[in-house]
């Protein structure tokens, strides 16, 4: 694979990714793929995908995890809902995420990625915070036997707090997807100075620009087009150069209500990112 080649999220039947016509007419050479419904992960669709994806020359970089009843309606519902933080569900949802891996496996996809959700702030020996450095490990370790490692997409966290547990949970092959938009959305913190810290653990990326909401933590900030937003994509860019990340450079834009405006800005953001290259 080139350096930093353009990448989308994608989806299937699930998921707030464009369909993979939208990758092959924009030319984009490589995707992330939201999880398709439990109904529809098969080994024959897992077969079929496989195919569409080699006629369309596309290839599949990471699959992201994600369970029903999630909901990113405001931040106290995500924390509520998002994950394997919540304990009602997390059980459940650990067995699912398994379940996607192998799904992965049988796409031939070494890279997993969900968002963990709220870690409880608290360190080792607390409960809360023990119960999910286990079930994260428990996931890490059945990854690891597909051949695979665990990205954590980045936003709930700040980057001090993710790297405490990225430590405490001490798997070699737990990573981190870097969401530049997330850290402005769910105000964790100023992303290119996140980046800087994170880095070494940083092995798959979003682009995806958002502005600062006007009480960071509390409400949402605003995604929007890339390059329209207040992360710094030149900066963005030289920061991924300098922490040696080559990997793709892949597309968020989460208004799958609007195709056509999402396609028409996603080729806008392969534009942006293509100049910025250079
Ligand atoms: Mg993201």
């Amino acid at each position: 694979m080139d350096k930093w080649p353009i990448g989308v999220f994608a989806s299937i039947d699930a998921g707030l990714g464009v369909k993979l016509e939208v990758a092959k007419e924009l030319g984009v050479p490589t995707i992330q793929l939201h999880a398709p419904a439990k109904s529809t992960r098969t080994p024959e669709n897992a077969e079929r995908f496989q195919q569409r994806l080699k006629e369309l020359g596309i290839e599949l970089t990471a699959v992201f995890g994600g369970f029903e009843g999630e909901s990113y309606a405001d931040i106290p519902t995500t924390v509520r809902t998002i994950g394997l933080v919540p304990e009602e569900t997390r059980a459940a949802r650990a067995e699912e995420m398994k379940e996607i891996a192998d799904f992965a496996k049988a796409l031939g996809c070494s890279v997993v990625a969900l968002h963990i959700g709220f870690i409880p702030h608290s360190s080792v020996g607390d409960p809360a915070y023990d119960s999910v450095i286990a079930i994260t490990r428990e996931i890490c370790d059945h990854v690891k036997g597909n051949g695979q490692s665990l990205h954590l997409e980045t936003g709930q966290e700040t980057a001090d707090g993710l790297l405490q547990f990225l430590g405490d949970v001490d798997r070699d092959n737990l990573f981190v997807n870097f969401d530049p938009a997330n850290m402005i959305l769910y105000g964790t913190g100023e992303p290119i100075e996140a980046l800087k810290k994170i880095g070494s653990f940083v092995r798959s990326i979003h682009c995806k620009d958002a502005l600062w909401a006007d009480k960071p933590g509390e409400e949402w900030g605003q995604e929007v087009p890339l390059g329209e937003g207040q992360v710094d994509m030149a900066a963005y860019l030289k920061t991924l150069d300098e922490i040696g990340y080559d990997g793709p450079l892949t597309i968020e834009r989460e208004i799958p209500q609007e195709p056509e405006r999402q396609k028409a800005e996603i080729g806008k953001a392969v534009h942006l990112l293509e100049q910025l290259k250079g």
